[in-house]
């Protein structure tokens, strides 16, 4: 075994984070977790792991459950392409493997939602397949031991560090391996100032031994998110509010309020609401601020709240639900203030006397 692997799992069996995923024997909820884990934090996944293998507790559940509850499960975890994808994956693996997650990584990357990256920490952590898994910690352990200065983005940089990788991929722990790699990306090899003095890799470790590790890895500067501004429109009529289903490939499937881009003064949108909804006899009032960072976007909104009269009908692809009823809705966090301004408006109570 490669000295760098014995240290590492010796720090590992005395180390390793407890996870409710961890050492649970089943694919399934290895490939849920290693889902939920892109892009979101251990402690978030923490909350959402267990309520989601509840609710969902195998492929099959999964595969039957309609898109709109397990929406509504991953309700907050964010990314939802994730879990519209997570959905279709298990459909996936009834009708093609016979319910059963393959073992092989390239089997793994036919199903909706596996990449590369995926299918290997899926086919070790599950299957024992000695493979690499390379996420962002471990290009950050790699660079830093090996004292790699160019940048990981370049394919041909990524593919060396890829090698590198899975040099030390022991045959009879592999799954432990990359758990221990992650591990220690996440808790010791930080981004930033990694803490060489608690790393059981400090004897081996290049970047170290040559001060640079904090420099590491040489990663070009990414473009900030592009700001966008809206206002969004809770459209109230006898105690029900107007919402809509996403079709735009952010956020699609989730349930919405009526939004506008830029921000316009309060009579213009009232003539919006009145062209674009036929809405009559409206009286608007603005209901506060709110903002969502999300990877590739900021979203400035600006709320309003707005009364119809009981018995205007609701445009095409839009519905009248009770206020009551919003809390049902799968929703994207990023609406969360203007989910709270509907349902204090049950039965107009919300409005200002004119
Ligand atoms: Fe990272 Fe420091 Fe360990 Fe090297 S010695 S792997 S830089 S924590």
């Amino acid at each position: 075994m490669h000295p760098v692997t014995e240290a590492l799992l010796r720090w590992y069996d005395r180390n390793a984070r407890e996870m409710p995923w961890r050492g649970i024997a089943d694919p399934y909820g290895t490939w849920v977790s290693e889902i939920m884990l892109q892009q979101t934090r251990v402690e978030t996944v923490r909350d959402y792991y267990p309520e989601f293998m509840a609710r969902f507790p195998n492929v099959a559940a999964l595969a039957e459950a309609p898109e709109e509850d397990v929406l509504k499960e991953w309700e907050g975890l964010g990314y939802y392409s994730r879990a519209r994808n997570l959905h279709e994956g298990a459909r996936q693996v009834m009708e093609e493997f016979g319910g059963v997650l393959p073992d092989s990584p390239d089997e793994l990357r036919k199903i909706r939602g596996i990449g590369p990256y995926t299918s290997c920490s899926i086919a070790s952590i599950a299957y024992n397949v000695p493979v690499p898994a390379v996420d962002g910690n471990v290009v950050r352990v790699i660079c830093r031991l090996y004292d790699i200065h160019e940048n990981p983005k370049e394919a041909r940089v990524h593919a060396k560090i890829e090698g590198l990788a899975a040099e030390l991929v022991p045959q009879n722990r592999a799954g432990d391996h990359n758990q221990a790699m992650m591990d220690l990306g996440a808790t010791v090899c930080v981004p930033g100032t990694p803490d060489c003095d608690r790393c059981p890799l400090r004897e081996m470790c290049r970047s170290c031994a040559s001060g640079t590790a904090e420099d590491l890895p040489n990663m070009p500067r990414s473009k900030p998110p592009k700001e966008m501004d809206y206002d969004v429109m809770i459209l109230c009529s006898a105690g029900r509010v107007l919402v809509y289903r996403r079709t735009e490939t952010m956020l699609r499937g989730l349930w919405c309020f009526p939004m506008t881009e830029g921000h316009r003064k309060k009579e213009e949108l009232s003539e919006t609401i009145r062209k674009d909804f036929l809405m009559e006899g409206i009286r608007i009032q603005e209901a506060g601020e709110a903002r969502h960072v999300f990877t590739h976007q900021v979203w400035r909104m600006k709320l309003y709240l707005v009364q119809t009269e009981a018995e205007t009908p609701a445009r095409a692809g839009y519905v009248w639900i009770p206020a009551e009823e919003i809390g049902n809705l799968a929703m994207p966090v990023a609406v969360s203030a203007a989910r709270r301004v509907a349902e204090s408006c049950a039965a107009g109570k919300h409005f200002q006397k004119n």
